[in-house]
């Protein structure tokens, strides 16, 4: 897939993406970090009357879950997990040492408690299941958090950090189903309102590997991903929103039941902000003064 060089290049020549030298890692301008909460800020006033409720996670979570979460079944080659020194005087000499002279440093490392949040969903359901049963019309969740995957890329859409809004729904299939219709509607209003080139189409995960293969034939199959795809610096579209529908995935994992004891669906639409973001940058301009009148409106209400 040919990528257009020159947007990322025209993103740090303007300071509104900062290098870090590392490629899909970099700071964020104040600008930059305006048109993030411009749509943020949408996504809260679409969903003002949902009675959703607000949680923040960190953009770590707990390893036990991430381990039961079945991530690395599907997704090994994107996980990051945290590492950290926990030796002794002598380890610490041979560290240093080995950072001086530029040789492999990671055999020190021990694995922690944590792992790198590969979606923003990930914490949600322990903390659902947690909290025991569900009641009848089930359960609405808005969160946003940084997220990472492994997948360095020269495409200023491809990050290995960013955030993710989503709004996600635990109920049972039919509503956890016009949930995520609904979701598809308000998305292609906010789009039509942000002045942007958009298309809704069926998607698949990244599974990883042959088996990888069947998973993302079959996920295609049965409907359960659509992507909102708007051109960003890539010739093919890219997706800016995803509507996820994980059937009783989830559920199972952390038994997310209602009180008569029925296991609960689950679904999640996410909001790519810094795509969303990049996205008005190409179409509109990289100067934000010069944006169409109402799509400043939409964004920052002036
Ligand atoms: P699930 O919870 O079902 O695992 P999800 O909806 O949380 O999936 P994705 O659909 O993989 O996760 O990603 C959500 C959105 O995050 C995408 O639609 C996209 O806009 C954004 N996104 C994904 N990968 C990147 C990336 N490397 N850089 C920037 N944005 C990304
Ligand atoms: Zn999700």
């Amino acid at each position: 897939m040919t990528s257009d060089p020159t947007l990322l290049e025209r993103l740090l020549a303007k300071r509104l993406l900062v290098p870090s030298g590392v490629d899909g890692l970099y700071g964020r301008s104040g600008a930059f970090e305006s048109i993030i909460a411009g749509i943020d800020s949408i996504a809260t006033r679409v969903s003002a009357n949902d009675g959703t409720e607000w949680y923040r996670f960190p953009p770590a979570m707990a390893r036990v879950e991430f381990e039961r979460s079945g991530y690395m079944k599907s997704f090994p080659q994107l996980a990051g997990t945290v590492h950290a020194f926990c030796g002794d005087d002598h380890g610490h000499g041979l560290l240093i040492d080995q950072i001086e002279k530029g040789e492999d440093w990671s055999g020190g490392q021990e694995k922690t408690d944590l792992v790198l949040v590969p979606a923003a969903c990930y914490p949600l359901y322990p903390m659902v299941g947690a909290q025991g049963p569900i009641r009848d019309g089930g359960r609405s969740f808005d969160i946003q958090s940084y997220t990472f995957r492994h997948e360095p890329s020269k495409d200023p859409a491809r990050m290995q950090l960013f955030r993710m809004r989503e709004n996600v729904r635990v109920g049972n299939q039919e509503q956890v189903l016009s949930f995520r219709e609904m979701w598809i509607e308000r998305a292609k209003a906010i789009m039509t309102e942000l002045q942007l080139p958009f298309d809704i189409v069926p998607a698949n995960d990244p599974f990883f590997g042959r088996t990888g293969r069947l998973l993302k034939a079959s996920q295609r199959e049965q409907g359960l991903k659509y992507e909102l795809v708007i051109p960003v610096a890539n010739t093919a579209p890219t997706a800016c929103m995803s509507f996820n529908y994980h059937q009783d995935h989830f559920s199972q994992i952390w038994d997310l039941r209602f009180e008569n004891g029925e296991r609960a669906h689950t679904g999640c639409i996410g909001f790519g902000l810094e795509r969303i973001a990049l996205a008005l940058l190409r179409h509109h301009d990289l100067d934000l003064e010069r944006w169409p009148a109402p799509v400043r409106k939409a964004l920052w209400g002036q």
